[in-house]
């Protein structure tokens, strides 16, 4: 008997297929603004100084390689806490908020998707449309219902009105999954007015939010960016939030986040824990130690905390100063209206609204690669290349549309 007969081929991830393409392509003005992570003037992606401080110390200091427990490291899980929530929140300080640590975002997004299915049974989720596609496969093969509320239209602007009358509708007792800053792909943030109204449908309608915090420090500042998970954490008793380490601390590789839950009272807090130790254990048994004992030797030291704040100020700094470059040079060809957007928008994507067949040209014809959706990645432009950039973008732009056959990349 053969015992795989039956497994067919699924097609790879859209995004990895990209970056394979645009390595075999021997251009040599290539640019990459399709994968999702931060890049440098040289087009690196960097481990920051206080990374690799930290890890010097952990050389020297590290004692054992021994397993560390269902929930974590305790220094890391207490310190992020108080990063994500801020020091003198009244659900750390009531005892009744925790982490658990996960392989990164996505273990958090994970854990909490069985959490949901597990022990709040009949629970849907609903994701803005459009949303990282990762949340969607996550959610779905956890055997969730997913479902969307509008976020942005085909008019490539953030709609809130059909939002928050989409989240109207919501079935009490859903999770609504909320992106607390730097959106993707779309890069459109809400306003504080608008969270605010978010924040009334949510208790209106007795909506469990889970908000997806992965870029924390990208978009406005540290502090700033926790804003609407505070707003959150303030006014709601109940709230799942899943915080990542790899972008703000370039640890992309080393798997490292939380998920962070904010119980009513301390009792259920440990309710709740329990069975995210059960299933944590059965999903990864215990979590990856490198990138949490790195970060909580950075938040632990003041300097190493310093030096930390400063490096992520400046990559958040470069993708501003990106954005305002890219929109000053396609002011010439008269496209800095048209493309206002892209410095409006946060964090490191930007829905451009080019069609799918613009950035089909833009990569046969320029070597311009980024996401059939017209997602770029801010972060991988060349600062010496915008006018080579922009120069394309308006090559396409004037170009007629044609109708894209179906089956396009993403
Ligand atoms: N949520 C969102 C919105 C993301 O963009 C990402 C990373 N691309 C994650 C979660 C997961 O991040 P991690 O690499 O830490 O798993």
């Amino acid at each position: 008997m053969n015992h795989f007969a039956s497994v067919t081929r699924v097609p790879g991830d859209p995004i990895l297929s990209l970056m394979e393409a645009y390595r075999a392509d021997s251009h040599p003005g290539k640019l990459d603004l399709g994968v999702g992570v931060y890049k440098d003037a040289q087009g690196l992606t960097p481990i920051p100084k206080a990374v690799k401080l930290a890890e010097q110390s952990l050389l020297e200091t590290e004692t054992s390689k021994g397993y560390i427990g269902g929930h974590g490291d305790p220094l890391f899980t207490q310190l992020l806490a108080k990063l994500v929530l801020g020091t003198d929140n009244q659900a750390l300080t009531e005892l009744r908020a925790g982490a658990t640590q996960t392989p990164g975002g996505t273990g958090a997004l994970r854990l909490a998707a069985d959490f949901i299915r597990h022990q709040l049974p009949g629970r849907g989720i609903w994701l803005s449309d459009p949303t990282w596609p990762i949340h969607e496969s996550i959610f779905a093969e956890a055997g969730l219902r997913v479902s969307h509320y509008p976020y942005v239209g085909p008019d490539n602007c953030l709609n809130v009105e059909a939002m928050l009358a989409a989240l109207n509708q919501i079935p009490q007792g859903d999770v609504v999954l909320l992106h607390a800053c730097c959106h993707n792909p779309t890069g459109f943030d809400l306003s504080q007015a608008d969270w605010l109204r978010v924040l009334e449908v949510v208790k209106a309608r007795e909506l469990l939010p889970l908000i997806d915090f992965a870029y924390q420090g990208f978009g406005d500042g540290l502090e700033q960016d926790a804003w609407a998970v505070r707003l959150f954490a303030d006014a709601l008793p109940e709230l799942l939030i899943t915080s990542s380490c790899s972008k703000n601390f370039g640890l992309y590789r080393e798997r490292t986040g939380a998920l962070l839950v904010c119980a009513a009272n301390t009792e259920k807090l440990i309710d709740i824990r329990s069975q995210l130790a059960f299933m944590a254990r059965n999903l990864w048994s215990t979590p990856p130690a490198h990138g949490a004992a790195v970060v909580a030797t950075i938040l632990a030291n003041d300097d190493l905390k310093a030096l930390w704040v400063d490096e992520l100020n400046h990559m958040r700094q470069r993708v501003a100063s990106l954005r305002e470059g890219l929109v000053a040079a396609l002011e010439p060809h008269g496209l800095a209206e048209r493309f206002a957007h892209i410095s409006q928008q946060r964090g490191m994507f930007s829905y451009t609204g080019l069609s799918p067949t613009q950035v089909k040209r833009l990569r046969e014809d320029f070597s311009i690669y980024m996401v059939g959706s017209g997602r770029a990645n801010v972060a991988g432009i060349d600062a010496l290349r915008f006018e080579q950039l922009a120069q394309a973008i308006a090559i396409v732009c004037a170009a007629p549309e044609t109708i894209m056959e179906s089956g396009s990349m993403d």
